[in-house]
Formats: structure tokens, sequence, C-alpha cells
């Protein structure tokens, strides 16, 4: 999160991360959640899925706070996010996709 100053209380919050995950196949390519993602974790694949759309990636790692604004204005039901742990984000791939196959979703990013 992005301050203009640090909050004196700080230090009594914990940070959640996230984990995004992309069903690249129902994605029309809005960039809703690309442009409205508050820490600029996402960024439009040069890729395209099926129906010919760009669809988004992750572009900065571990910086995902899950907090599911991308899930929520997402007009496809496209995209959310998952808490992870911190034990589990260190071993973690940097992001995921999902959806290349019929209806799935495939894995992604954090
Ligand atoms: S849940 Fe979505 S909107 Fe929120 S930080 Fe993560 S990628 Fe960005
Ligand atoms: S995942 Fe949803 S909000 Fe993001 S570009 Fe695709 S359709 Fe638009």
């Amino acid at each position: 999160m992005r301050f203009w100053r640090t909050p004196l209380d700080q230090d009594r919050f914990h940070r959640p991360h996230g984990r995004v995950l992309v069903i690249v196949e129902r994605c029309k390519g809005c960039g809703f959640c690309v442009e409205y993602c508050p820490l600029d974790v996402l960024r439009i694949s040069e890729r395209f899925n099926k129906k010919g759309y760009h669809y988004p990636e992750v572009a900065q790692a571990g910086v995902c706070v899950d907090c599911n604004l991308c899930e929520i204005i997402c007009p496809e039901f496209a995209i959310y996010s998952e808490n992870v742990s911190a034990e589990e984000d260190a071993g973690a791939p940097a992001g995921r996709q999902e959806g290349a196959g019929a209806g799935g979703e495939q894995g992604g990013e954090r």
C-alpha cells in the first residue's frame, strides 16, 4: 500500500498476501482489473485467449494483498485472489493463470 506518510500504528497490522488467479478463457480483455488494482499487480498480457482477447497477467509478483477488488470489478468473473500464508508465499511461483482447458483453471501468481 502506498502511503503519503508511514502510519504510526503500521507495525500493529499484518499485511495479507494474495495469489491472483485468472480464468483466461472467460476474460474479455476490458482491462478493468489492471486499471483499478491499487498496487499495480497486473498488466495486460501480449498473449490472446481463444476468444481473441488479451487477458491480464501478473506484473509484480509478491505484491498482491488479497483485497479482492479485481474479483469484485471483473464483469466476467474471470479473476480472483486467494489468501496465502507467508510460508506458502515464499515457495510459490510468481503468478498463476487459469483456464486453458475446458472451463478449467490454471495457476498463476501471487
Ligand atoms: S486482489 Fe486483485 S486488486 Fe487486490 S491487490 Fe491483488 S491483484 Fe490487485
Ligand atoms: S479478467 Fe475481467 S476485469 Fe480483467 S480484463 Fe479480463 S474481463 Fe476485464
